[in-house]
């Protein structure tokens, strides 16, 4: 019998075997702690759907249990579900002040901001509960104010690095708090969960300041106007930016709502300095040289509706792409989103810009955001936990990881590659991997949250490939004898003038289906649209190969 009591208990409710959707626990004894809420965007294969989530029954069962939601930093696959989670559990959320920031634009467009009570913490903040403190380390990472946690149970010590790297000459002074994380490991580190991101790539991560050296002298060989796009939330980046544009004597414009929220919410925390006179309207564009204008947008990933894309297609107001100006791509397209890049960058160079891009760094204009293999190796160093779980990372970057904790002495059998669900139990002599509680993922579109499901999905799989047919048929109520001809109308399946023979077909056989059957039946509607359903449906095999979704309507008159 596991003595659950006295147990501390880790497990992940999304962010495992996945990129996207964070949220890791911690819970010791009748405390429960939950890291991250973040959202996952879906594949092509999810029809329709805006977002995924994670499924929070366990928490919502042991509500009363659930003390504080603690976010380490403000990207999307840390903070994205935090409305829809507040929606359905009201707990406490402590973030940094930028995270904070980030989390107000999306409870203010939830209007959940005078519900939610969310406190802001700084690196050097100590939280305590009844039988669990918290502390913070501040990291490195591809947008300011971001912290690994520390939850000081009565058993030991567990470290949440939360997404990092180590940048040693970081952009504003942002520096890694690596003293405090040697002290944090001297003091004993029990169980330490680590992310994965890049666990297969090998040495260290370039500096972000590198990237600025590449930016300013794009920005100086420029002779016309200059696009960048970034993502918003890289506010370093931004900044590296705004400092290219100042030394070479352009205005900057900003493009794009998420480009200018963040812009906005980051200027006004300290962590964006911008000088007075810099920004100028978009309107104002086109009547400055273009020599003198740098404009900075979203849609670095190829996003339609971004900024980016709509310059692309020349469907921008009042802003232009003109032959000679320079667009620089200052990111890499994470996995999924490069056919869209690349449609991007073949309307750039039809509109004769010089375009500047490139994955992996190789035009030097992005960095990863996420410590390589000798940066988790320093992690794991400074940590030298007891008992190590790797977390946000697909299944080989995990087992990646694995191998770099044996690498640097932590025993094999000490490491944890968990499942989201999988429970980690450690008690004062072990720790153990045996049972699960329930997650899962929920589908979030327009306004439903978790309506549609799986059968939903199905049939938007089965529209998008085969089409549907509409039969519909009239009938009188009395002896359910047909009383006109079958109306029969096609979406996405036949273009029906070009497919008369067919349909005329389908309306026989119809007819011969409804004629058979009322004499049997009389007027039982279910009988008859199904045995319809299967006689269209078999004939349209016979003659096309092809399954669309079948239809029918029964108008009794
Ligand atoms: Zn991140
Ligand atoms: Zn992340």
């Amino acid at each position: 019998m596991t003595n659950l009591e006295n147990t501390l208990s880790i497990f992940a409710l999304g962010g495992i075997n996945e990129i996207g959707k964070n949220m890791y626990v911690v819970q010791y004894e009748d405390d429960i702690f939950v890291i991250d809420c973040g959202s996952k965007f879906p594949d092509e294969s999810l029809l329709g759907i805006d977002l995924i989530i994670q499924d929070i029954t366990y928490l919502q069962q042991n509500k009363d249990k659930v003390r504080a939601l603690i976010i380490t930093h403000g990207h999307e696959d840390h903070i994205g579900g935090i409305p829809y989670f507040l929606k359905q559990l009201n707990i406490p959320v402590y973030a940094t002040e930028l995270t904070a920031g980030l989390i107000n634009l999306k409870l203010k467009e939830h209007g959940l901001l005078r519900r939610t009570e969310l406190t802001i913490f700084h690196a050097a903040s100590k939280l305590s509960f009844r039988n669990v403190g918290i502390s913070f380390f501040r990291t490195n990472h591809s947008i300011p104010d971001c912290v690994g946690i520390v939850f000081h149970t009565p058993i030991g010590a567990v470290v949440h690095t939360g997404d990092f790297k180590f940048d040693l000459t970081p952009v504003n002074n942002d520096a890694p708090d690596i003293h405090k994380m040697a002290e944090i490991g001297k003091n004993g580190v029990l169980v330490l969960l680590s992310e994965s991101t890049n666990a297969e790539r090998p040495g260290f991560n370039p500096s972000e300041i590198t990237v600025g050296g590449h930016i300013e002298e794009e920005f100086r060989k420029a002779q016309k106007k200059v696009f960048i796009s970034t993502f918003a939330s890289n506010v370093h980046r931004v900044q590296q930016v705004v400092d290219a544009a100042q030394k070479t004597g352009r205005k900057l414009a900003l493009l794009g709502r998420s480009m200018i929220n963040v812009v906005s919410v980051a200027t006004e925390l300290g962590h964006l300095r911008i000088p007075d006179d810099m920004l100028i309207e978009p309107y104002e564009i086109s009547k400055m040289d273009p020599e003198k204008v740098a404009v900075l947008c979203t849609g670095s990933q190829g996003e339609p509706m971004a900024a980016l894309s709509r310059l692309s297609s020349s469907n921008f107001r009042h802003v232009e792409i003109l032959p000679d100006d320079t667009v620089i791509l200052a990111s890499s397209p994470i996995p999924g989103n490069e056919k869209n890049v690349s449609r991007i960058i073949d309307n750039l160079y039809l509109l004769k810009a010089n375009v500047i891009y490139g994955s992996g760094g190789s035009t030097g204009m992005h960095v990863s955001g996420h410590a390589n293999q000798e940066e988790l190796k320093l992690m794991l160093t400074l940590m030298k936990p007891k008992y190590f779980i790797p977390i946000h990372g697909e299944y080989r970057m995990l087992y990646k990881h694995q191998q770099l904790a044996e690498s640097v002495g932590v025993d094999r059998e000490n490491i944890f590659i968990i499942n989201n669900g999988d429970v980690v139990d450690v008690d004062h002599t072990k720790a153990y991997q045996t049972r699960r509680v329930h997650a899962g993922r929920v589908f979030v579109d327009g306004l439903g949250v978790g309506d549609v499901r799986n059968i939903v999905l199905r049939d938007r799989r089965v529209l998008s490939e085969e089409g549907m047919l509409i039969i519909v048929i009239t009938v009188s109520k009395t002896d359910g004898q047909l009383i006109s001809e079958p109306d029969t109308i096609s979406r996405g399946f036949v273009y029906e003038p070009d497919a008369k023979e067919l349909i005329k077909e389908v309306n026989e056989i119809v007819k011969t289906t409804v004629t058979n059957l009322s004499s049997i039946h009389g007027s039982k509607r279910t009988a008859i649209r199904q045995s319809v359903k299967k006689s269209v449906e078999s004939l349209l095999f016979e003659r096309t190969k092809r399954r669309p979704m079948i239809l029918s309507f029964l108008i009794e008159i």
